[in-house]
């Protein structure tokens, strides 16, 4: 399995406008983060894209070679999760898009988007279509098991996703007692870690390093960073062996 990381960026991306932090003037382009999505490639061949934020398009020109996308998994509504949604059209013409999300995203994406969702739709929407999924609940994307994960981002729950050897949990504070389970044998965990300091409903880099010593996995990768965690170079060094930081761009074989 090959996963591309979109994005590593918390929701202001970084550089964070206006902001003249040594991690915003970096000139290190690992410290440079669009918003946080992934693409997961199985060895068949099947592709499924993990969240669509605003950044999708630069991601698409920067990262994709423009082959069918066979579904797309939303963790949440959230704006720098699915703002690139309208983006998804050029994939449209290898036929209707498939989205996954909980119930409050899906009715959230037919909410923001009506245009698309209409009887007689205006040409050249995006031809999206919508699939409510609940954790615990699998299901098969062209023969891949992807398998829902409760994940509490602050007080509103969300979804994560397991799929394989693979778990990608983003926006994640904490997880309910009865996912571990769900986590069991994970080869490659991609989880957030936001920053140093802690945060009302996101991991702090501490919490991110506890929830990857407990899950155990053999290589874990954070996402969804703000310019608070540090300059890339620095921060890597200090991380154990088996625990990365991500940056825009990256592959990950599994
Ligand atoms: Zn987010
Ligand atoms: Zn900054």
């Amino acid at each position: 399995m090959k996963i591309t990381i979109l994005g590593s960026g918390t929701s202001t991306g970084v550089p964070q406008i206006g902001c003249k932090c040594e991690v915003c003037t970096s000139t290190d382009p690992r410290d440079c983060r669009m918003r946080a999505s992934a693409m997961v490639e199985t060895d068949e061949g099947v592709r499924l894209l993990i969240d669509c934020g605003p950044d999708f398009r630069e991601q698409m020109l920067r990262f994709d070679d423009f082959r069918p996308i066979d579904g797309v998994l939303l963790t949440h509504e959230h704006y720098d999760h699915v703002g690139g949604v309208d983006d998804l059209r050029p994939y449209c013409a290898y036929g209707d898009m498939m989205l996954y999300g909980d119930e409050l995203t899906v009715s959230a994406i037919r909410m923001r988007m009506p245009y698309c969702f209409r009887e007689n739709p205006y040409p050249g929407i995006p031809r999206i279509a919508l699939e409510a999924v609940s954790p615990h609940r699998a299901f098969e994307i062209k023969g891949v098991r992807v398998m829902p994960i409760q994940v509490m981002h602050g007080r509103l729950p969300i979804l994560g996703y397991r799929i394989g050897p693979l778990a990608y949990m983003t926006d994640l504070k904490s997880l309910p007692d009865s996912e571990w389970c769900l986590l069991e044998e994970v080869e490659c965990l991609i989880v957030n870690a936001l920053r140093m300091q802690a945060h009302d409903s996101h991991q702090n880099l501490d919490d991110a390093l506890k929830l990857a010593a407990r899950v155990g996995a053999k290589e874990t990768y954070f996402i969804h960073m703000s310019h608070q965690i540090g300059l890339h170079a620095e921060v890597s060094c200090a991380l154990p062996p088996h625990v990365h930081l991500t940056y825009d761009g990256m592959v990950i074989m599994c």
